[in-house]
């Protein structure tokens, strides 16, 4: 899952930054209002983390933009304004939710979780398809109820899929959800993963439609 970051404050940015990175995300981070609008111009993020107070352009301004141009992305508004009134505008724009600096990383972490789980249409926070369970936050795969053991990138991989139970993606597609911005992605290195993952998982759990792409069988 890819994240934008948008924020500011070098300290807290990389703070941020790391932790949600350590908790398996992609994680693109923009330092100013118009970096953030033109990363969010091309729409592979799955959520974002909005900064309110931003040089160039606006936090509540960038919200704006994104809800009258149609987009649905979850959003979550950080901000150190904690006056009351702040918090209902960047509701009433369109955030989904806010934390108040300085605000703790797991909580961040958990409500990106939450939002994530609640816009994909699932209250569960396991993900399941047929034998196959994802956990998320707790970072385990079961199949058939046993653990499988994957590395941070095949994990990432199998959640993206996951996601999107039956649903065909490209390696491009599947590479914007667990690259970030600046990581050296090899040629073929989606490839790998999902060659391991069907090592690992039975090569009839990630099914590989010639020419289009990969998809979780749902069977
Ligand atoms: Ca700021």
């Amino acid at each position: 899952m890819r994240i934008l970051l948008v924020e500011d404050d070098p300290m807290i940015g990389k703070v941020v930054r790391q932790g949600l990175a350590a908790a398996g995300f992609a994680v693109d981070w923009a330092t100013d209002g118009r970096a953030a609008e033109l990363a969010l111009g091309n729409g592979v993020y799955d959520l974002a983390v909005l900064d309110l107070g931003l040089p160039k352009k606006d936090g509540m301004a960038l919200l704006h933009a994104l809800r009258a141009g149609g987009s649905a992305m979850p959003v979550i508004v950080a901000t150190a304004r904690d006056a009351v009134p702040d918090r209902i505008a960047g509701l009433e724009a369109g955030a989904d939710d806010y934390v108040i600096k300085p605000f703790d990383l797991d909580e961040l972490v958990a409500r990106v979780r939450a939002l994530l789980r609640r816009h994909a249409g699932s209250g569960s926070p396991v993900l399941a398809c047929g034998p196959l369970a994802l956990d998320p936050a707790r970072k385990i795969v079961t199949l058939d109820g046993a653990a499988v053991a994957l590395s941070a990138r095949e994990f990432a991989v199998l959640e993206v899929l996951m996601q999107r139970p039956g649903e065909v993606l490209s390696r491009e597609a599947l590479e914007e959800k667990v690259y970030g911005w600046g990581e050296e992605v090899g040629s073929n290195a989606v490839e790998v993963h999902l060659h391991h993952l069907r090592r690992k998982l039975g090569a009839g759990r990630i099914v590989n439609v010639r020419g289009v792409g990969y998809r979780v069988s749902e069977d």
